[in-house]
């Protein structure tokens, strides 16, 4: 029966369905898939170049394939210690009791392409004077060109009294790092519809990886409260850093009536959480008037996000400025702006947004096209726009497909839904499709 199936089934109606396989062919061709069907076979450069990627998540993976593909007798090197891969974008889902956690985990040895030579370790200094790097167990690797693509870190700790262990008891959540958070999370999101009180969403300055979360996982409590007939037992916060929800200004306005409005929050801005007591259910900010305290039932926490610790105290970080910290990449070649044996992809870039596996998606063809282009001696041919992209679920069978640039100009793959309304198919996009794209992008094909 209807009502017995998850959700996400019953949603995909046979009437759905159908409209969906129109959908199908413009999703394809959006993600650029139909292309492999078309193109001819393009003949890989021959080098000998020594090219280590340090990495092997969504962007490192990717790079290994792309570069694998079109450089003949290159000698790639893949250093990350992590056997797990995590599809990061299910995550939410997990949180909000959609997905089960081991729909999200895979292993690495079954993405990176077979020639590849795998590095279990991790890399603790970059030397790249010396086109050196050399790994946390001592070893030092030596490179022609280097593929930084080491995601970022989650800084727990700036955030006094917050630790990872704390996600799901004390009415603590955060989606953030790993399956098992998200699935913790989605414990204390559950205890706290059952029970309902105080929920407070937070969301710390800076750049984070997909700046939607914050914002999905607000949403979709407050859905599962109104499922559950708990609603009016919650009284809901959510507490802005600074003046606004999100960087588009179109989803910016939607979201800023949306929330207060229709879905009852209390938007608290100018509000940084600086530090959490988990015994007593206590969370306490930073505003423009001082440190302000409030008791809460649930906390969903979002720790300040940074490049990781090797790339910070490296000379390939942006010293200064608005990026500092971060991979100093060109935004557009992704080339780096010291280094140009180094380039840049994925989360640890420092760049104005694109802390998605869509900017993956779209930064990935860039680096390896202009480092083929580097090795052969021509000029740059690829450029990235910034796009960046992202299912905003509003509910769950809801969501917006934000999708946009470095000018923050909406580029909408689909004519026929206004970017900037709830819609059921990007929903289907996210709960049923976004998944086989990332791994064809992890196999490089698109
Ligand atoms: C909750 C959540 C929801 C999201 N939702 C979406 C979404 O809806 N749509 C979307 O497009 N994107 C979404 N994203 C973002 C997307 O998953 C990331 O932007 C993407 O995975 C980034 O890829 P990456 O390769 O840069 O980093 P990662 O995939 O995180 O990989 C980085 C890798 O580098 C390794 N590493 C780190 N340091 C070192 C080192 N020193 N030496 C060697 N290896 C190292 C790590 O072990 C890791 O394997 C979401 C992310 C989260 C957390």
């Amino acid at each position: 029966m209807e009502e017995d199936r998850k959700p996400s089934e019953a949603l995909l109606s046979r009437r759905n369905f159908l409209q969906l396989s129109g959908i199908t062919a413009a999703a394809l061709a959006a993600t650029g898939a139909t292309a492999l069907l078309t193109s001819a076979p393009v003949r890989a450069r021959k080098t000998a170049a020594r090219i280590v990627i340090v990495g092997a998540g969504a962007a490192g993976i990717s790079l290994s394939a792309r570069l694998g593909k079109s450089l003949d007798g290159a000698r790639i090197t893949v250093i990350d210690r992590r056997e797990a891969h995590y599809y990061q974008p299910g995550l939410t889902l997990v949180a909000s009791g959609v997905w089960q956690p081991g729909k999200v985990v895979s292993r690495n040895a079954d993405h990176l392409p077979r020639g590849i030579e795998w590095v279990r370790d991790m890399v603790a200094e970059y030397d790249p004077d010396n086109n050196r790097v050399i790994t946390a167990g001592g070893e030092s690797i030596e490179y022609d060109y280097l593929l930084v693509a080491s995601g970022l870190q989650v800084n727990y700790a700036a955030i006094e009294g917050m630790s990872p262990e704390l996600i799901g008891s004390n009415g603590i959540a955060c989606v953030y790092d790993n399956p098992s958070h998200a699935s913790r999370s989605w414990q204390a999101i559950s205890a706290f519809r059952a029970r309902g009180g105080v929920g407070l969403f937070t969301r710390p300055p800076g750049a984070i990886k997909c700046a939607g979360a914050p914002l999905k996982i607000a949403m979709l409590t407050e859905y599962r409260l109104r499922e559950a007939g708990s609603r009016s037992r919650a009284e809901l916060h959510y507490l802005a850093p600074g003046q606004g929800l999100f960087s588009q200004p179109d989803i910016d306005r939607f979201l800023k009536t949306h929330l207060p409005d229709e879905r009852g929050f209390t938007i608290d801005w100018n509000h940084r959480l600086t530090a959490i007591d988990a015994g007593a259910r206590q969370a306490t900010f930073a505003t423009p008037d001082g440190l302000r305290t409030l008791d809460y039932d649930f906390i969903h926490v979002v720790p300040p996000m940074s490049a990781p610790q090797a790339v910070v105290d490296s000379p390939l970080a942006w010293q200064e400025g608005p990026f500092a910290g971060w991979l100093e990449v060109d935004r557009h070649t992704l080339q780096h702006r010291r280094y140009p044996n180094v380039f840049g992809v994925g989360d640890v870039i420092g760049t104005p947004i694109g802390k998605t596996a869509a900017s993956v998606k779209a930064q990935v063809p860039v680096a390896a096209g202009n480092l083929v282009d580097l090795i052969a001696g021509r000029e740059f041919s690829r450029s990235y726009n910034g796009y960046t992209s992202c299912p905003l679920i509003t509910e769950v069978g809801q969501a917006i497909l934000v999708e946009f640039d470095y000018e923050l100009k909406m580029v909408p793959s689909f004519g026929f839904i206004n970017p900037t309304e709830q819609h059921w198919v990007p929903w289907v996009l996210k709960d049923r499709m976004l998944q086989a794209a990332y791994n064809a992008m992890l196999r490089g094909r698109i």
